[in-house]
């Protein structure tokens, strides 16, 4: 089902948890709500979920207002980061407490069913306590699933799991995502977790939603400065746009050799002219480094900027190079696949450079 979200609104006292948000989420879709601590995501879904009271605004279900309704009458259900789950009872009866309470009298196939999604039938006899972090999650997701709401709703499911777990159920709970086809509204504080999982990502600053859209739309095209430093490194330059055309746009940044070329569509707004300030931005892993004795090696076409290696880090699957370069106070390189005897060193002399194509451009008078 379509959940729609219409000028949902949450003021607590005298502050507005969340400010008045229009949303779509379509049927089927795995949404993330991805915002720091006190943005509002939690509120938001605890209005969908019914555990809170709405200030202003609807929610509809396939067009159907199920603002007033209580929670449990709705299609909807909620898996809680602390699990929620009742210590007395084993893994069998916690999933099939749902269907019990309901007056299911039978319900050992559903229930074995919803074990072998969540991968958890040779457990079915344990209780709470005698399980590891993520079997418990996956207790509670199967109790959830299993009342086959249309929208399940997750508020930091993962946040309780080491960050080796977190990976293996962000991997699991996309699969049981595709697998039940159902919409799962995922609140995190974690882009990397947001990205990993959801087709489609809101992000949340302040009680509203700055930026919506594709994981790699937000971090390859951020719109605001909050939304590129949120989703990652954006090695920001201050430039002047010294050419604006239908398609590209060409800038100039202080000390940089030559112009830099973006694509137009990657500007933030239509009708940028000579003599506007932008901030263009590259993310790390765009980033080439040539040493700068080989700068006539560097393919034709790319931006670049000259600059200095400050600082040069060992992260096992890449090596991160803080540049000193005159237009940017550092730019923040990732590179993969080095070899050992090619590696820079501090106070190496280099070209920077990326494809046009990966620079992004933010109003320099915005936030
Ligand atoms: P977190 O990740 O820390 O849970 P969040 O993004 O989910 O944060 P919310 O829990 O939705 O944020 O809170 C949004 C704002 O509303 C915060 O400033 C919070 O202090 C406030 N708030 C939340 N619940 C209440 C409440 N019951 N009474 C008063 N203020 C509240």
């Amino acid at each position: 089902m379509t959940l729609t979200l219409s000028g949902l609104s949450k003021v607590f006292g005298d502050a507005t948890a969340v400010h008045p948000l229009d949303l779509t989420i379509p049927e089927g879709s795995f949404f993330a709500l991805l915002g720091a601590s006190g943005c509002g995501k939690t509120t938001t879904l605890r209005m969908v979920a019914g555990l809170e009271e709405p200030t202003g605004g609807r929610i509809l279900l396939d067009g159907e207002d199920i603002t007033r309704l209580p929670p449990h009458r709705r299609p909807v259900n909620t898996v809680f980061q602390n699990y929620a789950l009742f210590p007395h009872l084993d893994v069998r009866d916690n999933v099939a407490f749902g269907l019990r309470r309901r007056g299911v009298k039978s319900v050992g196939k559903q229930v074995a069913e919803m074990l072998e999604l969540v991968q958890l039938g040779e457990l079915a006899r344990r209780r709470p306590g005698q399980l590891s972090g993520g079997q418990q999650q996956r207790v509670a997701l199967a109790r959830a699933l299993i009342n086959r709401p249309q929208v399940l709703l997750l508020d930091e499911p993962l946040g309780a799991l080491d960050l080796k777990l977190r990976r293996q159920m962000q991997l699991e709970l996309s699969r049981i995502q595709a697998e039940v086809g159902i919409t799962f509204v995922h609140v995190t504080h974690d882009q990397e977790e947001a990205m990993t999982m959801a087709d489609r990502v809101a992000v949340m600053n302040g009680g509203r939603v700055v930026q919506l859209g594709e994981p790699a739309e937000l971090y390859e095209n951020p719109r605001s400065t909050f939304v590129a430093n949120f989703l990652g490194t954006s090695n920001l330059v201050e430039a002047q746009v010294t050419a604006a055309g239908p398609d590209e746009i060409q800038v100039k940044a202080p000390g940089a050799d030559g112009t830099l070329r973006l694509p137009a569509a990657r500007c933030p707004a239509e009708g940028t002219g000579a003599g506007d300030t932008l901030l263009v931005g590259v993310r790390p892993e765009k980033i080439a480094l040539t040493r700068a004795q080989d700068a006539d090696q560097v393919p034709g076409g790319r931006n670049r900027l000259t600059g200095r290696i400050r600082d040069a880090n060992y992260l096992g699957v890449s090596l991160h190079y803080l540049v000193d370069t005159p237009a940017c106070a550092e730019i923040s390189v990732y590179e993969q696949n080095v070899e050992r005897d090619t590696r820079l060193t501090p106070g190496a002399e280099v070209v920077v450079h990326w494809r046009p194509a990966h620079t992004f451009a933010l109003d320099a008078a915005q936030d």
